[in-house]
């Protein structure tokens, strides 16, 4: 057990990080540097979020602002597209990429589609799992309990369940988003580009932090399995 806060493993959970910063770091620049591009059509966040939902047919969700950057979000709860004060008010490439995504969530949710579905199924047993898993995994290790420390990573292997599921929710999001940005002429197909950059981006900090999570279940993993090895 001694050692187990210095254990070489912890190289893993130092990848994850360095992962994790550096799709944070290339979101920001490519977020900069299309927020300060104007799209032809000049439409503001709000307005192109409007225009997108009546165009897919969705009626019966809002558009509102929230306070924040980067705190954009659509609420299947209160049928609200969330939009951070810099995009709702904002013309530019990114605003529209932005606010067509948190559009293209709240289309999922019209349409029933299924991973969006699955991901609010298991976002209570998810919850449960993240509060639990550590102090589970590490009584387990603590008292030399192997099954308990093995419930702390079944525990944490359902919020690697939930960041797995939440891939195609975000990349169909963007997707959608896409289409009915250049489907509706509110962007031009090259303006569009700039749009699509914005959003691969963001899609990456989701990659990022599901390697990450895997990692850091790697990790417990082998914990577990180096000690049983110490202890035959
Ligand atoms: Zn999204």
């Amino acid at each position: 057990m001694r050692g187990f806060y210095f254990d070489p493993t912890y190289i893993l959970i130092i990848i994850g990080a360095v992962i994790c910063i550096a799709a944070q770091t290339y979101l920001k620049s490519v977020y900069s540097r299309y927020r300060k591009v104007r799209s032809a059509a000049g439409l503001t966040g709000e307005q192109v979020a409007l225009r997108v939902l009546r165009s897919a047919g969705v009626g019966d969700v809002q558009v509102v602002k929230v306070s924040g950057d980067l705190t954009d979000h659509y609420d299947p709860g209160t049928k609200r597209v969330c939009l951070s004060e810099s995009i709702f008010g904002s013309s530019s490439l990114a605003a529209a990429g932005v606010a067509a995504h948190e559009c293209g969530h709240a289309v999922q949710h019209a349409r029933n589609y299924a991973p969006l579905t699955i991901r609010s199924a298991i976002v209570p047993a998810v919850n449960f799992g993240s509060t639990l898993s550590w102090p589970v995994f590490i009584a387990g290790l603590i008292f030399s309990l192997r099954p308990l420390a093995a419930a702390g990573i079944v525990l944490f292997s359902l919020a690697v369940v939930f960041q797995l599921v939440t891939l195609p929710v975000e990349f169909n999001a963007s997707h959608r988003a896409l289409q009915m940005l250049e489907g509706t002429g509110i962007l031009s197909p090259e303006e569009n580009r700039g749009a699509r950059t914005v959003l691969t981006a963001a899609a990456l900090t989701y990659v990022a932090a599901l390697t990450s999570s895997i990692l850091q279940l790697l990790r417990m993993i082998m914990i577990v399995n180096g000690g049983r090895r110490r202890d035959d």
